[in-house]
């Protein structure tokens, strides 16, 4: 629940009450120049913790080397330890990596089974309270409690009204981390440093357990819709999900887990999860192009390109900006296509410009904080209105100079419908 953030923004150091954008690799763990790598970029692109997977020796073995390896390149970015089957052998065996880590995921799940599960299940409990370190209690209906399962089933049928099958496992899936999470405390972590996820990759069935979860307990809770899938499939069902549970003030963390496509970058679950916030007025990433759709008065894509090109290169900076020009994320740019809207839209933004639909005269008007300030004209009206921007940037928000406050800080990315 935002506001009682103790993993999210206490432990890691951000503002109280925010919602922390996590992000995880897809490298192998026991390449520690892979993962260096990968982690480096998604924390430059914005994430704020990074899970890895730890499930070999030959991983955990590279733990501490990929944390001073990020360390060395400035990168502070928590490191959360991904533990399935094997964890309690792995943290004892490799105690660098149990002390690198800022925190392990526990899947109650996958701990082990019969008698053994309690025992390994502590001995990663008390890996976490030996070496001070936050737990998230990590279930996920892919790999739920068999056992638990199967004796919630039995139950379940001697009911005079039995819940349903996706009611159950529902059910299960909240007793799991609930149970869990307790077990954590009895063996004496605080719990303080417990979060907890109830993953499922249907949006409907996310939706009511973590409202159930939300209602029945104080931990922080990390969202995301697990398996979210391709392309805007993916994004869209993670958007939809925890747009209605951040809405409701439920989640502390979250992620979104997306498939790359093969081309595609790993860094694109940390730039949809920052947009899901920042389109939400929730926290401000970075400054977001507000662009019309284009329709018959468009007929070139040049505004298309100029959108992208000036978002593309607007992210860019960031790395650089977020330090050198505090206040910068909630600037608004408005690229629009014609006459039409483009002059009343980018007044509304800090900076806008209103390019020639067809059959205009061939000149865009550029508007800064709501004044026409030139008419750019020719091959170069590109690159003119960058340079505008960067100006801007430079003059508005300096380190210790007066920072602007923009007009909005909710920026639709395409934003302007007829
Ligand atoms: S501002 Fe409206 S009318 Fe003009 S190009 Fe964009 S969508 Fe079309």
């Amino acid at each position: 629940m935002i506001g009682h953030v103790a993993v999210g923004g206490g432990l890691y150091g951000t503002t109280p009450a925010s919602v922390v954008v996590q992000s995880m690799t897809n490298t192998d763990t026991a390449d520690a120049e892979a993962t260096i790598r990968q982690v480096y970029e998604l924390w430059q692109t914005g994430s704020e913790v990074v899970r890895i997977t730890v499930n070999s020796p030959e991983a955990a073995a590279q733990v501490a080397t990929i944390r001073k390896g990020l360390d060395v390149l400035g990168c502070n970015v928590p490191l959360v330890g991904d533990f399935h089957f094997n964890g309690h052998k792995l943290l004892q065996a490799y105690p660098d990596c149990a002390a690198a880590l800022a925190k392990y995921r526990i899947n109650p799940g996958n701990v082990g089974k019969g008698s053994k599960r309690d025992e390994q299940f502590a001995a990663m409990i008390e890996a976490a309270i030996h070496y001070k370190k936050a737990v998230r209690i990590g279930v996920n209906w892919g790999s739920l409690d068999q056992a638990k399962m199967a004796q919630m089933m039995d139950d379940n049928a001697k009911l005079a009204v039995p819940l349903s099958a996706d009611a159950l496992m529902r059910e299960a899936l909240i007793q799991s981390a609930l149970e869990s999470a307790q077990q954590a405390v009895d063996l004496g972590l605080d719990p303080n440093q417990i979060i907890i996820s109830c993953k499922v990759s249907n949006v409907q069935d996310l939706i009511q357990v973590y409202t159930d979860l939300g209602q029945r307990c104080d931990y922080p809770l990390h969202l995301g819709l697990t398996e979210a899938g391709m392309g805007s499939k993916g994004v869209v069902a993670s958007t939809a999900a925890l747009a209605i549970l951040l809405q409701a003030g439920i989640g502390d963390t979250i992620r979104v887990s997306l498939t790359p496509e093969p081309s595609e970058s790993r860094t694109k679950e940390v730039v949809v999860a920052q947009e899901i916030l920042q389109t939400m007025g929730i926290r401000s990433f970075t400054p977001l192009v507000t662009a019309c759709p284009g329709c018959g008065r468009t007929t070139s894509t040049y505004f298309q390109e100029l959108a992208l090109q000036i978002q593309t290169w607007l992210r860019h900076q960031m790395p650089v900006w977020r330090s050198q020009y505090p206040g910068v994320e909630t600037l608004n740019v408005a690229v629009m296509g014609c006459v039409v809207n483009g002059p009343g839209e980018s007044k509304l933004a800090n900076i806008g410009i209103s390019l020639p639909g067809t059959g205009e005269t061939p000149v865009a008007p550029v508007f800064v904080d709501g004044e026409k300030t030139v008419t750019l004209k020719g091959d170069h009206i590109a690159q003119e209105f960058q340079h505008i921007v960067d100006e801007y940037v430079r003059t508005h928000y300096a380190e210790g100079g007066k920072l602007r406050t923009a007009k909005a800080s909710v920026i639709p990315i395409v934003a302007v419908q007829e």
